[in-house]
């Protein structure tokens, strides 16, 4: 069967499946990811199993979460192999703690993530950060830059303090849309995420208020969009410019803010 036949009979637009097809480029990303024998490996979405095929030899084990039931049936069929686990379920209601347990292993996670719901899942992720060794994304390139973007630049956001806390990130390769079935309209990154030691804990929760409040109204000036947790004096004890706007922050300047702020 032609790929594009293959691929058409399986697309669900409701799962935002867009199937990776290029041999090079898959062959490309098996040699970024490394896997080693004596790993495990987590696929979120495997879909036709496009990536998935090359990487059955390479690791001790492999988890397979798939929400489409159609698509991890013929998996089971396609690949029934004693190191392989097909999960049929939503993501988002995987506990990653109790794969981790059952092999005894930090998880190395990978995933063309569904572009309708990236952020859901890579928050998802976020939770079990202490059971992860690394993770391979490949996601919208403008989501990617976001999430990568440093201080003074248009990307600059909420996605960009939250992830670069919990994560190290390498941007790794852009894949063009003629590379998948059905072709996006955009361009894909592939992004490594390594666990960081943290230099301080932070609560999350206080993390998202202040970076809602900032970044919601990103042209004000500080002094006024944080006017309900700091004063301007407190701004200036903290070494925070009150007239600088959000994207003039760093990221270590709104973890500092994080543990200061009275709430
Ligand atoms: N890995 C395949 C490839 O690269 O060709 C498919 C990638 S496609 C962008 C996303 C895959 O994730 C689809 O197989 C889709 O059915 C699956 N998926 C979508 N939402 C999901 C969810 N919440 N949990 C698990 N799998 C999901």
């Amino acid at each position: 069967m032609s790929y594009n036949k293959l691929y058409k009979k399986n697309f669900k637009r409701k799962f935002g499946q867009v199937f990776l097809k290029d041999i090079n480029v898959i062959k490309n990303i098996i040699n970024l990811i490394c896997p080693k024998i004596n790993q495990t490996i987590v696929e979120i979405g495997p879909g036709t199993g496009a990536i998935t095929k090359k990487l059955v030899n390479l690791v001790k084990y492999l988890f397979l979460i798939e929400i489409d039931i159609d698509l991890a049936t013929k998996l089971t069929n396609k690949l029934s192999n004693n190191n392989i686990n097909i999960i049929c379920q939503n993501v988002i209601n995987t506990n990653f703690f109790i794969l981790s347990r059952r092999i005894n292993q930090k998880l190395r996670l990978f995933g063309n993530l569904p572009y309708n719901n990236c952020i859901s899942i890579i928050f998802h992720v976020l939770k079990y950060i202490n059971v992860i060794h690394d993770i391979h994304f490949m996601l919208q390139k403008e989501l990617a830059n976001r999430i990568i973007a440093t201080p003074n630049s248009k990307e600059y956001g909420k996605l960009s303090v939250i992830m670069q806390y919990y994560y190290n990130m390498v941007p790794l390769i852009n894949i063009s849309p003629t590379s998948f079935y059905p072709i996006p309209k955009v361009y894909s990154t592939v992004i490594k995420f390594i666990p960081r030691n943290y230099k301080i804990n932070i609560n999350l929760d206080k993390l998202i208020l202040i970076l809602n409040l900032a970044f919601n109204q990103r042209r004000k000036k500080i002094k006024n969009s944080l006017r309900k947790l700091f004063s301007v004096k407190d701004l200036v004890k903290y070494n925070v410019d009150p007239s600088l706007r959000a994207d003039e922050i760093t990221i270590d300047q709104y973890y500092y803010l994080t543990n200061k702020v009275n709430i």
